[in-house]
Order: structure tokens, then C-alpha cells, then sequence
């Protein structure tokens, strides 16, 4: 059984608040700041540009991919990290169009995060060939599988609601009518189990500062399934894909299996700060986080339900539904988190009446979820947020 007394000393939480939005950026580990010291002073400050060889810069995107694997259920050797994730977006969507020349839907639902949409509508323009983007809700996805469809293209986890999608049945469903499947596992890699081999897919990606605690920017990831590992044709053909990419060709050869997704020069100092945070993931296991995530979820929804009638529930009731976010629906949602934050619970808004809340057992426990219910009561019972100040809207919710 996991120590989570002990996770939780490892991350820096400011005094005087309860975080519930590691989520959307996770919380600094303790040792990052050590751990991106050294790798400045004693790599990047000695060894220069040997760096490269001598400390194993080169292979770090596919020796993180792989402890990101672990989580994930992906078979080692198949993950591998860098850019963002609209970018792995696009990369993984470019490489199964590919594989379904003959196809023109690319189907997904209007849960999933408008960046993956976005990329999607760009890469049709780009490719020029009436490509169409069918989103539908999510609780019509799977009867809108058909075979026109090329790729599904599907957030595994709602990021509003949290609500979860069946990817097993999903994906089984997409195969049995010839279409290639997409998962994005932003709202999962560190929020709940997943088993991408046992699940059969063929693409996924994820980003790593949420669940994850890599920081902010932190580098996303993509995994191809072996079984296309060695036909996906990278849209994005930048020289670190290259098969060989200091042979300095002029022509363009992919590199061996998961290489090939690699784009330009990897992030090494955010790579770095990421390494930190999957230590910490090396003491628990997903079995563990998921038993904890529900424990704490259904707490958080027993006491807000019982202390805030004014606030609607917009995440499923039963725990099997959902990731690890809770969401209340509240017509003032944005001023009432305002006021939230103002009094040290951080959680977040999300447009037009969502107030979301995650649950992270790394650093997050019963104790934390009461004080918060508490507080979230206070401000509703007494419209602590019918204040101007927490009305005007920020850049970021
Ligand atoms: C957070 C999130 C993103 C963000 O993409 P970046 O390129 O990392 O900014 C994209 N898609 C989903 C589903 C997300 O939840």
C-alpha cells in the first residue's frame, strides 16, 4: 500500500491552502529545484555540449517515455516524450489518416478540449483532402462509429465534467469497423488506471504538467502501438525522427519504432524537472491512486451535496464514471471560486457555470477535502461571493 503521508511530504504545498487543481498544473516536487540545479551546474555548466553523450540527453525522451509507460499500461520502448500536446495531436491524428487513405471522418465529441478539436480542423485545411470533423456528445460516440470513419480522436476523461469514457469497448468498436483510435489521456496519465496495450490502442498522447507534476510547459507524450510502430509515417519529419540524424542526409528516412515521433531538440532542463516528479510516482502504483481518487472524490460530493444546495452536480454519481475531478454547476461559478481561492482552496472555473475540483492522493487527503467542503459551504450560505472583486475575469480561469 502506498505511503501517501510520505508522498505528500515530497511535494511544496504553500501554507494555508488546499489545492484541487493538480489537475489542471500539479504541485512542484520538493527535489525539483535540487534535480534542475544539478543537471545546470553539472551538465549543462560542465560538460557543455557533451552533455548530449556524456549525460544522456539524447536518450532522455525515450527513458522518461518509459517510466510514463509504466503508468499508462503502454508496453516499454513505445512512449516517447516532447513538444506539446496539440502537437502530439496533430502528429498522432496526421500519422492514422495516413493508415486510411480511403476514409474522410475523423469523429470526436464536444467534451473533448477545444485544442484538439482546433488541431483537427487545421490539419484538414492542411491536408487539403475533405477531411471532415464530426463532433458529437459524448454519449454518441460509440453508435456514430461507422465505417466512414477513418480515427476517433476522443479525450479519455472529460476535462469539464469528468466524465469517462469506456476506451476498451471504444476502441473495440472502432476496430471492428476498420477505424484507427486517438486517446487523449490529459485528464488520465496519473488520474486513473489505464491499460493502452490490454485496451489495444493504436494512438495516444498526454501532457505531463497535470496529474503528473512535471511543471508548467512540461513535455507531452505519445505512444504508437508496436503493431504500427514501424509503418506510422511522422507528418511532423523533424531531424531528431531521422533514422540516422547526424548523418545529415537531405532526404528524409523515419527512425526505428517510437524514434520516428520525435521531432526537434528535447527539452532537457523541463525533462529534468519531470524525471523529479516520476520519483515520486515510483513509490505508488495506479491500483492505489484510483482506490484513494474515489475515496476522496465521493467524500468531497457527499459533503458539498449535504452542505450546498445551491450548487448542481455535474460529474457522474457512481465513481466506475469518472476520472479524478469533481465539477459543480453554479450560475455565479466564477465569482464563488474567486472567493474560494481567496480563502486558500484553489480550484479552478470553466466557462459557463463549471466549478471543477481535482483530487490528487500524491498530496491531497481527507482531511484537506472536509476543510474545503467547509469553506465552500461558508462562502455559499453567506454569498461571500457576491463581491465586484471577484467578478471581473482574469486571462486565465
Ligand atoms: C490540457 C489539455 C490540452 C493542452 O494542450 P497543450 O498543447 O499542452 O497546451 C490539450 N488537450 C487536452 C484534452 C487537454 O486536457
Amino acid at each position: 500500500m502506498t505511503d501517501f503521508r510520505k508522498t505528500k511530504s515530497l511535494f511544496h504545498l504553500p501554507e494555508g491552502v488546499i489545492y484541487l487543481d493538480g489537475n489542471s498544473l500539479g504541485p512542484l516536487p520538493k527535489a525539483a529545484a535540487a534535480r534542475m540545479d544539478q543537471v545546470m551546474q553539472d551538465e549543462w555548466g560542465e560538460m557543455l555540449i557533451t552533455g548530449w553523450n556524456k549525460a544522456g540527453w539524447m536518450e532522455q525522451p525515450t527513458r522518461v517515455g518509459d517510466r510514463i509507460a509504466r503508468l499508462i499500461g503502454a508496453e516499454p520502448g513505445h512512449v516517447v516524450m516532447g513538444d506539446t500536446l496539440s502537437i502530439k495531436v496533430y502528429q498522432a491524428l496526421a500519422s492514422a489518416l495516413d493508415m486510411r487513405p480511403d476514409r474522410k471522418v475523423i469523429l470526436s465529441d464536444s467534451g473533448n478540449f477545444p485544442s484538439d478539436l482546433y488541431m483537427a480542423e487545421g490539419l484538414i485545411k492542411s491536408l487539403g483532402r475533405d477531411h471532415e470533423l464530426r463532433v458529437v456528445a459524448p454519449e454518441d460516440v460509440a453508435a456514430n462509429i461507422t465505417d466512414e470513419v477513418a480515427v476517433t480522436l476522443i479525450t479519455e476523461v472529460d476535462y469539464r465534467t469528468g466524465r469517462l469514457h469506456d476506451m476498451k469497448r471504444l476502441t473495440e468498436k472502432a476496430h471492428a469497423v476498420g477505424a484507427l483510435t486517438v486517446w487523449d489521456l490529459a485528464h488520465t496519465a496519473g488520474a486513473t488506471p489505464v491499460d493502452l496495450s490490454g485496451a489495444n490502442v493504436d494512438f495516444a498522447v498526454g501532457c505531463t504538467y497535470k496529474y503528473l507534476n512535471g511543471g508548467p510547459g512540461a513535455p507531452a507524450f505519445i505512444y504508437v502501438a508496436p503493431r504500427h510502430a514501424a509503418a506510422a509515417r511522422p507528418a511532423l519529419s523533424g531531424w531528431l525522427g531521422h533514422d540516422a540524424p547526424f548523418a545529415f542526409e537531405l532526404g528524409y528516412r523515419p527512425g526505428a519504432g517510437i524514434e520516428r515521433m520525435r521531432v526537434g531538440t528535447p527539452p532537457v532542463l523541463a525533462l529534468a524537472a519531470l524525471e523529479s516528479a516520476l520519483d515520486i510516482w515510483d513509490m505508488t502504483t495506479m491500483d492505489d491512486i484510483r482506490a484513494k481518487s474515489i475515496a476522496l472524490t465521493s467524500l468531497f460530493i457527499e459533503e458539498v451535496e449535504a452542505r450546498c444546495p445551491d450548487l448542481s452536480l455535474a460529474t457522474p454519481r457512481d465513481p466506475a464514471q469518472r476520472g479524478s475531478q469533481v465539477s459543480f454547476r453554479f450560475e455565479h461559478g466564477y465569482a464563488a471560486m474567486q472567493a474560494l481561492i481567496a480563502r486558500g482552496v484553489i480550484g479552478d472555473f470553466r466557462a459557463p457555470d463549471i466549478m471543477r475540483f481535482g483530487f490528487t492522493p500524491l498530496y491531497i487527503d481527507e482531511a484537506d477535502v472536509i476543510a474545503a467542503a467547509e469553506i465552500l459551504h461558508d462562502i455559499m450560505q453567506n454569498r461571500l461571493w457576491d463581491h465586484p472583486e471577484y467578478k471581473a475575469r482574469a486571462r486565465v480561469t
